[in-house]
């Protein structure tokens, strides 16, 4: 069972750990540290870094070397490969030992002006969990828009989850962290299961900027696949309408049938192929489908039951480390 021992200490000198999940960002990852580091100097937090390098090919780690030999409050850490954001957040999570951490993207997309409010939030008001919210979702096309608008719906439906517009911004009490790492699933949708866990939750709105270098690491093949990932990781609903599928083409069948005999006994049975093919090609595609529906839920079952973790570590250099 998970519990709570005692309250975190919230005092103005608690310290921010800021994780921050890093692929493909050689070319400018300095730079957004630096504009970062300049907002929380302004305001006097006391923070550390942890940057997660999610086995990228280009010039990312030896980057992240050298700013984490210029600042002693920056820790890195390599994955062997790349394992995908939800797993370099967990890795960085698992480092950081900060009364506040904070998660965000390597792009500048969630804007650091921000910080201070939800630091404010968590030492004056007290809440667990700081949220940002997209109020605009900066530049995405229609297809793009519309798809996650429909992925957000179906997965408040089925699951009571209200993602709607949030993000992977936010600042979390060091209980809540806890309380995550203790969740023993492999397969991992950051956004659905910090909503998932509950606890004092602000939201503070914010419109997500343009990247500021790069381009995204998100493939239309790649969303779908963090789509049906979300999704089945949330809810069974999906298998339960196969279910009600099945009702459905029961009460078909039976009017088809009752509708053949009566043709048979009236003598008049014999143009029916139309039918034939129709109902042929109607009830396969629903078994095939359903037989796919069936095999995502196996697959997670299958990845679970591997228990193989949910990352692997190659390098960790603690900020101000001589040895990077
Ligand atoms: N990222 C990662 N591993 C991946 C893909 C992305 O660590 O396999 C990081 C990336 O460096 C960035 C964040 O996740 O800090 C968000 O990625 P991106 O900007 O590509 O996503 P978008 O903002 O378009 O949703
Ligand atoms: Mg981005």
């Amino acid at each position: 069972m998970i519990t709570v021992d005692k309250p975190t200490d919230r005092t103005e000198n608690s310290l921010l750990s800021l994780v921050i999940p890093v692929y493909q960002e050689g070319s400018h990852i300095k730079s957004t540290i630096k504009v970062i580091e300049g907002v929380l100097l302004e305001n006097n937090i006391i923070y550390e870094f942890i940057l997660v390098d999610d086995g990228s090919t280009d010039n990312t780690w030896s980057e992240l070397k050298s700013l984490a030999k210029d600042n002693d409050r920056v820790s890195i850490l390599r994955l062997s490969r790349n394992f995908g954001k939800e797993s370099a957040l967990c890795a960085g999570l698992e480092y950081a030992s900060g009364n506040m951490i904070l998660v965000m993207d390597s792009d500048l997309q969630h804007p650091p002006e921000i910080i201070p409010d939800m630091v404010n939030a968590w030492l004056k008001e007290g809440y667990d969990v700081v949220e940002g919210i997209k109020r605009s979702r900066g530049k995405e096309n229609v297809i793009y828009r519309v798809c996650a608008k429909f992925f957000y719906y179906l997965i408040y439906k089925s699951s009571d989850i209200n993602l709607g517009q949030a993000s992977d911004f936010k600042l979390m009490d060091r209980k809540v962290v806890e309380a995550w790492k203790e969740l023993p699933e492999r397969a991992l949708f950051f956004r659905g299961m910090s909503a998932w866990l509950g606890f004092e939750r602000k939201e503070i709105e914010f419109d997500v900027a343009e990247r500021v270098n790069g381009r995204t690491k998100w493939s239309l093949f790649r969303l779908i696949r963090l789509a049906a990932n979300a999704i089945t990781s949330y809810t069974s609903v999906p298998l339960h309408c196969i279910t009600l599928l099945g009702i459905i083409m029961f009460f078909g069948a039976l009017l088809m049938g009752l509708q053949t005999l009566f043709m048979k006994l009236s003598g008049r049975a014999s143009d029916g192929f139309t039918t034939v093919i129709l109902l042929q090609l109607i009830i396969g595609s629903a078994i095939m489908t359903s037989l796919g529906i069936i095999g995502i839920y196996l697959t997670k079952i299958y990845k679970e039951v591997k228990s193989r973790p949910r990352y692997l570590i190659s390098d960790y250099i603690r900020g101000g480390d001589d040895s990077c």
